[in-house]
C-alpha cells in the first residue's frame, strides 16, 4: 500500500493524458499559450501501462483519465481497452470537456467506465463561446443529456467565475431538478499559465451565500476522502457539490497522486512535481525499482496544499497550467 507520512492511503491516481486540447477556456489555457510538450516527450499508452501495473499492485483502486483534454490523444479508446481488460483498477473515471466523445459513449459504457465529469461552465451559448474560446455548446449539451441518459455516473464541472458565469450558475442548480446528476461548482485557481493575480475571484463561503439568497440547498453526506461540500435542493434528483479547491479546505483525507503526460508526478496539485519515472520506464526498471519510486514520492506528499504552494513558491517555479496537470 502506498501510505504517506501522514498516514493517508494513496489509492487514487489521475493521469493527465496530454497537455493539449481543443477548447481554450482562459481560466485553464488561454488563447495564445504556446508551450506545448513535444510528442516525443509523452509516455506512450504501453509506457502509462507500465507504471499503472504497479500502481495497481501497490493498492490504487481508481484511477482518472484527463488532460488537456484526453480525447485529443489519437485512439485513446484503444488504452481505456487495455486498461479494462487487464482489470487493474475497481474504477475508472474520465474527465472531459465532452466535444469528441460523441461516438463513444456506448464503448465506454460497455467497457465499464464508471464515471464521466463533464466541464460545462454554462448552459448560455454566448457564454460558453467566450469562455472557451470554441462555439462548441450544442456539441455539449448533446453529450450532457446523452449522458444523463446513460449508464456512466454523470458529474458536470462548473468553475466559478465573477464576470463570467455567476448569473448561469443558478441556471445549473435547477438542472438537478429533473436530471439526477451532479452539478459541481469548483473555486477557481490561479492555473491559467498566465500568473494574473488580478482576477476576481469567490471562494465557496460566498458562493454559498450567493445560492442561499435565491434557492434552498440542504447539506448532505459527503464521502470520506471526497473533494466536494455536498448539497441537494429538497424535492431536486441531482445533487450540487461545491469544490473549495483553492481555500484548500480537504487536505486532510487526500487520496490522489497526479501523473502527467510525460510522467512527472505530483503528490500535491499545489506542489512541484517530480520527474524521473519516464527514465525508470524508459530504462526498463524493475517491478521493485518503479515501487521504491513511488513509495519515495507519496512518502514526500506535503501535509497540505498551503505548505506545498510555499516549497513550490521557494524552489521559484510558477503553477503549470491545470490542462498539463489535469485538474
Ligand atoms: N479537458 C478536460 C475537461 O475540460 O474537463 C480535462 C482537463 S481540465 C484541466 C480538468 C478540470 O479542471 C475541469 O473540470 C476544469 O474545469 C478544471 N479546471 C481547469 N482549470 C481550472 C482552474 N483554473 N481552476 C479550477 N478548476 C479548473
Amino acid at each position: 500500500m502506498l501510505v504517506d507520512r501522514h498516514g493517508r492511503q494513496i489509492n487514487y491516481v489521475r493521469l493527465s493524458m496530454t497537455d493539449r486540447c481543443n477548447l481554450r477556456c482562459n481560466y485553464c489555457l488561454p488563447e495564445g499559450f504556446t508551450d506545448f510538450l513535444p510528442k516525443t516527450a509523452l509516455l506512450s499508452y504501453e509506457e502509462h501501462l507500465v507504471h499503472l501495473r504497479v500502481l495497481s499492485d501497490l493498492g490504487v483502486t481508481k484511477l482518472r483519465l484527463t488532460g488537456g483534454e484526453p480525447f485529443v490523444r489519437r485512439d485513446l479508446m484503444s488504452f481505456i481497452k487495455a486498461i479494462s481488460s487487464e482489470k487493474l483498477f475497481q474504477e475508472i473515471h474520465i474527465t472531459t470537456n465532452g466535444t469528441l466523445i460523441n461516438d463513444y459513449i456506448a464503448d465506454l459504457e460497455q467497457l465499464g467506465v464508471n464515471g464521466v465529469n463533464l466541464s460545462l461552465d454554462t448552459f448560455n451559448r454566448e457564454n460558453f463561446h467566450r469562455i472557451t474560446g470554441r462555439d462548441e455548446f450544442e456539441k455539449v449539451l448533446n453529450i450532457f443529456h446523452r449522458l444523463a441518459e446513460s449508464k456512466i455516473s454523470l458529474k458536470v464541472n462548473a468553475v466559478v467565475l465573477p464576470g463570467q458565469n455567476i448569473p448561469d450558475l443558478l441556471e445549473l442548480v435547477h438542472l438537478t431538478k429533473d436530471i439526477d446528476f451532479t452539478m459541481r461548482f469548483i473555486e477557481e485557481m490561479p492555473f491559467n499559465g498566465l500568473n494574473e493575480t488580478q482576477r476576481e475571484w469567490w471562494n465557496y463561503e460566498k458562493l454559498l451565500h450567493y445560492f442561499s439568497e435565491h434557492v434552498a440547498l440542504s447539506p448532505i453526506p459527503t464521502a470520506h476522502s471526497s473533494t466536494s461540500m455536498m448539497y441537494q435542493v429538497p424535492g431536486y434528483k441531482g445533487k450540487i457539490g461545491i469544490i473549495a479547491a483553492q481555500s484548500r479546505s480537504f487536505c486532510g483525507t487526500c487520496n490522489r497522486l497526479r501523473i502527467g503526460p510525460k510522467g512527472d508526478i505530483r503528490s500535491c496539485l499545489y506542489g512541484t512535481s517530480t520527474n524521473g519515472l519516464k527514465e525508470l520506464i524508459r530504462s526498463e526498471a524493475s517491478q521493485s525499482e518503479l515501487i521504491k519510486f513511488f513509495e519515495e514520492v507519496v512518502s514526500a506528499k506535503p501535509k497540505d496544499g498551503f505548505i506545498a504552494e510555499k516549497s513550490m513558491l521557494q524552489a521559484n517555479t510558477n503553477h503549470a497550467t491545470m490542462a498539463a496537470i489535469g485538474g
